[in-house]
């Protein structure tokens, strides 16, 4: 992503944004949670498993590329990792700390910042949106210039 895609910087002044550990972004329609080889290293060592056990257990691979495997419930297609029993009303990451970049960065993704429009788009998925304080421009560009294609 060169800085010249992101001439409009609409965001200049930084966006609100404060997870509410809804899990609204770990489910819904199919997709992918992609990961390279070391993510899939940080996740198994959070869970105390081996890659083997790990990929086995939660990934599946398309392509060349990892990705995290769902789950259907009452939400729709959840993340494999999305843990909804452990804290009541909360619906929580089982490896938070070493969650992929993919989650890491929402959701400061460019698709979710190309205009006022596309973030507002996005708030109907994220509650955390337009919540909070505001993030400033210089930490949404280092989570938007590190979102995986
Ligand atoms: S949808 Fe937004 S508020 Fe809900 S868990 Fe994801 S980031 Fe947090």
């Amino acid at each position: 992503m060169t800085a010249k895609t992101h001439q409009n910087e609409w965001y200049a002044d930084g966006l609100p944004f404060q997870c509410m550990e809804c899990g609204g972004c770990c489910t819904g329609a199919p997709g992918f949670v992609w990961f390279t080889a070391e993510e899939g290293r940080a996740m198994a060592e959070a869970l105390d498993m081996t890659e083997a056990a790990f990929h086995r257990m939660f990934a599946h691979m398309f392509g060349k590329r990892w990705s995290l495997k769902e789950r259907k419930t009452q939400h729709g297609l959840d993340c494999v990792l999305l843990d909804r029993e452990t804290v009541p009303g909360k619906a929580v990451c089982r490896v938070y700390a070493a969650r992929p970049a993919q989650c890491r960065t929402w959701p400061f993704w460019p698709e979710n910042l190309r205009s006022p429009e596309t973030w507002r788009q996005a708030a109907k998925q994220c509650p955390g949106i337009n919540q909070g304080n505001v993030v400033p421009i210089e930490q949404i560009r280092i989570q938007r210039d590190a979102t995986p294609e």
